[in-house]
């Protein structure tokens, strides 16, 4: 599927401002910039990284307002280009370094506005990842709220039915659940997923560091989550290459490319960039269930987090992941519960 998701959603006026100039810190005032960075990680207890379209254009995914932003060329009356697929879109090395940052145990929670995916294929354990947006690979459950990860895109997007059921069997003899499936992906005015949104607004209020990744932060309630962190005593630091709506809020901004930025970081923090091996889904920060790869976690466990993955291994044994036949491509599943409240909060206003 292409990844014009954009062309999908319904016509809404007011996007943004969109194309600003893009500013470049020198080579020096960059290096100074990010060793800061790394000093306020160093120093930070509770990091919250968000992230938007920015992180992504380097997998061929374009963005929203940048210069050559789907938005910024439809005002233009132009249309945007697209170098990938979103099955084919690889994760980016900022998506890899965040990952490296999770397992050295600095980034305790990720926030993204992005629905390609690529934080989920990229390993990043999904009980530590808000998607605000939606996943373009993630259906759910009307009825029961169970998500099912694909290897290919729902193709559906604003909440619809996707044509599929849920095939949760929840205990033995029982008939399955058959709950609608619907997309996971956010039209302009679907109010944001609770589950998601309040665990996002928990760890930015824990936060006493966000870090912003390529993102002006002008759709709210996403891009004013940085601010509760703020709010709370914490730190802001905004990576992004033009100016953004929260800059005077931030103590450190740095304009550069965020994959530039990620790569001398990780590097004065003395850590690896892990490599990608193909799509590798990983449920749990303390258990992991892959579709093509093994995650090898790198943190130590301790008693009570084995008794834990024990626990989550057996229940997983009983709800054994379906295999479905989509097409000629066999692919396996992975299901995770999720409570889904009643009432939706919060409007997703995406000014
Ligand atoms: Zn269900």
């Amino acid at each position: 599927m292409s990844v014009n998701y954009a062309a999908g959603l319904s016509p809404y006026a007011d996007k943004g401002v969109c194309g600003l100039p893009e500013i470049f810190d020198g080579p020096e005032k960059l290096k100074t910039k990010v060793e800061t960075l790394a000093q306020l990680i160093k120093d930070s207890e509770y990091l919250v990284v968000h992230t938007g379209a920015g992180i992504s254009t380097a997998a061929g995914i374009p963005d929203f307002r940048g210069p050559k932003g789907v938005w910024t060329l439809e005002e233009k009356g132009e249309t945007p280009h697209f170098d990938t697929t979103f099955e084919d879109a690889r994760p980016s090395l900022t998506h890899l370094a965040l990952l490296g940052l999770q397992r050295a145990g600095y980034l305790k929670y990720l926030i993204s506005q992005n629905v390609d995916g690529l934080h989920v294929r990229s390993g990043f354990p999904r009980d530590m990842l808000s998607e605000l947006h939606g996943n373009m690979f993630v259906e759910e459950c009307e009825k029961c709220g169970r998500q099912y990860v694909r290897e290919k895109v729902i193709g559906v997007m604003g909440l619809k039915p996707t044509g599929r059921y849920c095939d949760v069997v929840r205990s033995r003899g029982l008939r399955a659940c058959r709950g609608k499936l619907i997309s996971t992906i956010l039209d302009w005015e679907d109010a944001l997923p609770d589950k998601d949104l309040n665990k996002a607004e928990d760890a930015s209020r824990r936060a006493d560091l966000a870090l912003t990744l390529g993102t002006s932060m002008q759709i709210k309630p996403s891009g004013d989550l940085p601010l509760l962190t703020k709010r709370k005593g914490g730190k802001v630091a905004i990576v992004n290459l033009q100016p953004t709506k929260h800059d005077k809020h931030a103590h450190l901004r740095i304009h550069g490319y965020v994959d530039e930025v990620m790569t001398q970081l990780m590097e004065l923090l003395g850590l690896d960039v892990p490599k990608w091996e193909g799509p590798t889904i990983c449920e749990s920060s303390t258990a992991s269930i892959e579709s093509t790869t093994d995650v090898k976690p790198t943190k130590t466990e301790t008693a009570k987090e084995k008794v834990k993955k024990d626990l989550i291994k057996e229940e997983r044994k009983r709800e054994a992941p379906s295999i479905i036949e989509d097409g000629s491509a066999k692919e396996e599943t992975v299901s995770v519960k999720r409570e889904r409240a009643e009432s939706p909060v919060g409007i997703n206003d995406k000014n």
